[in-house]
């Protein structure tokens, strides 16, 4: 009899641990509380436009070529992926605006023309952050974070001073470049990581290496196609994938699971991976006694942000806009701290604008604009619909001036989208979006554990565990925690 592995969630995180676990002969079965997949990641269609509901960035994609590669696939067996160039673009002001060569030149070209001597500069930068990328991405990131001693090998640890742990990305950046603008384009990767670069290690400066090395992607047809092809391989794995399935309860004898509960099913475990929300099944779902983390250590957890998402559809071509779209003409150190300081609903925002529409045909209606528009707003916010529409005005009245065109009167399909759907869809602690940051404080060893302490046969995985919140970690942290699983338990 194969041991039946129950996984919670199917992000990416709870689809890469039934894959690799299938792989290895478990019975595994997934449940999932929504009626689609993919978790953050999912997809919807409405008025013939295709939006995708989360992540929009294709970053390090040899991450995922060796997810697929360990089963012996390739991603182009499952969608087409299309570098862009420009990689995005920054909006600083009134016609000021800076496109993201992807070609190594032309980048070392904008760097010198901006701020002359530069190229010198990031050439290093670029070599140390190839170094961190190297390591971070080859040894630290595959670590389960169990404790301390993960990290004792003589390698990793004389490497924690080159890794440059123990200095924030902001001071690294600021050492080598004085123009703002120039800083306000190498600091933005670590965003990504729900932290300002004052508070993020310059580890994370790998980040750039994958953003100007490793460039920006697409895969055609939108980001779900990453989600179908991960549900595809775990079907031909022999993954039991069920929908609308939201456990509700777990059975304990002694100090292990034996049965997983939703509204109508019973289903008996042998291990159980959770690769919904950490805090909603160790907080929520578990009996209290078998609760490693208090309510007090949750709240002190410094949450990457949640965002106000808004869905466009627009019927009629956009001028000025790339695929990706940076808003950076409002002052990043107010919006952060109302952000990570003092939560509120932010004075002068920062925003994002994908079109992917740009790129790709299939998402938009013939000579229509596909828009996704993201401001990242303080976990917790009251999130009501008046807020909701302040902002869409604020946003789409900047939007409209910088880009020098009139947008809203085209809009013919809106959904928003924000902490009380992050909550009610994902079940999401203070309504997040991204997980819980990477400070340094939040690290490897110092995030909330891999494998449960108190129930022998639970393990998490996801963007509140290690290695931290984004598409590639979640799929890393799958595999990682079904390693973690292999380790102890045979199929
Ligand atoms: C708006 C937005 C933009 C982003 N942009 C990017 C980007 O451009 N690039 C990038 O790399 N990353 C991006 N990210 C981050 C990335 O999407 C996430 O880090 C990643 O998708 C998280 O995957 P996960 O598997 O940990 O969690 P999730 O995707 O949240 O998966 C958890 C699953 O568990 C399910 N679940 C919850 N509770 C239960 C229950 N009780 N029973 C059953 N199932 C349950 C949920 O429905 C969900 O399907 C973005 C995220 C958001 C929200």
């Amino acid at each position: 009899m194969k041991k039946k592995i129950i996984v919670i969630g199917s992000g990416f995180a709870g689809l890469a641990a039934a894959i690799d676990l299938a792989d290895k002969g478990y019975a595994v079965t997934v449940l999932e509380k929504n009626e689609q997949p993919g978790g953050r990641a999912r997809q919807f269609t409405a008025e013939g436009f295709v939006f995708d509901m989360g992540p929009s960035w294709y970053w390090m994609p040899d991450v995922f070529d060796q997810f697929f590669a360990r089963y012996g696939k390739k991603t182009g067996d499952y969608y087409e992926l299309t570098r862009l160039d420009p990689s995005y673009q920054i909006f600083f002001g009134q016609n000021d605006v800076m496109p993201l060569p992807a070609g190594r030149q032309e980048l070392s070209d904008l760097f010198e023309a901006v701020e002359p001597g530069s190229s010198a500069n990031l050439d290093r930068f670029l070599k140390e952050a190839a170094y961190k990328y190297r390591v971070g991405m080859n040894e630290f990131v595959h670590k389960p974070g169990n404790s301390i001693w993960d990290f004792a090998d003589l390698r990793v640890v004389s490497s924690l001073f080159r890794l440059q742990m123990f200095q924030s990305v902001s001071s690294h950046i600021r050492k080598l470049f004085k123009n703002e603008k120039l800083i306000k384009l190498l600091e933005f990767p670590v965003l990504f990581l729900g932290a300002t670069p004052e508070k993020t290690p310059a580890l994370y400066s790998l980040m750039n290496y994958a953003d100007l090395e490793l460039g920006t992607w697409y895969p055609m047809g939108g980001m779900y196609r990453i989600v179908e092809a991960m549900v595809s391989l775990a079907e031909e794995k022999g993954v039991n994938l069920l929908l609308n399935q939201e456990v509700e309860n777990v059975n304990l004898t002694g100090s292990n699971i034996d049965r997983v509960i939703t509204r109508n099913r019973d289903f008996e475990a042998d291990i159980v991976v959770a690769g919904a929300d950490y805090h909603h099944i160790e907080q929520q779902i578990l009996p209290y006694e078998y609760r490693q983390y208090t309510p007090e250590y949750w709240d002190k957890r410094t949450m990457a942000p949640s965002s106000l998402l808004f869905y466009l559809g627009v019927n009629k071509r956009l001028n000025g806009l790339l695929h990706h779209n940076l808003f950076f003409d409002e002052d990043f150190t107010l919006h952060a701290r109302e952000i990570y300081d003092t939560p509120k609903w932010p004075s002068k925002p920062l925003f994002y604008v994908c079109a992917p529409s740009v790129t790709d045909p299939a998402v938009a209606p013939g000579n229509c604009e596909n828009l996704f528009v993201l401001i990242p707003l303080a976990p917790g916010l009251e999130d009501t619909e008046e807020q909701r529409e302040k902002y869409f005005r604020l946003v789409m009245d900047r939007l409209e001036r910088l880009t020098g065109q009139d947008i809203v009167e085209s809009v013919i399909f809106k959904r928003s989208y924000a902490h009380r759907d992050f909550q009610q869809d994902y079940h999401a602690f203070k309504g997040n979006a991204y997980g819980l940051a990477n400070t340094l404080m939040q690290t490897a060893f110092l995030k909330p554990k891999m494998r449960s302490s108190k129930v022998d046969n639970l393990f998490y995985a996801g963007q509140l565990t290690t290695p931290g919140p984004g598409v590639p970690p979640s799929l890393i942290s799958g595999q990682v925690a079904a390693g973690e699983i292999k380790k102890i338990f045979s199929p």
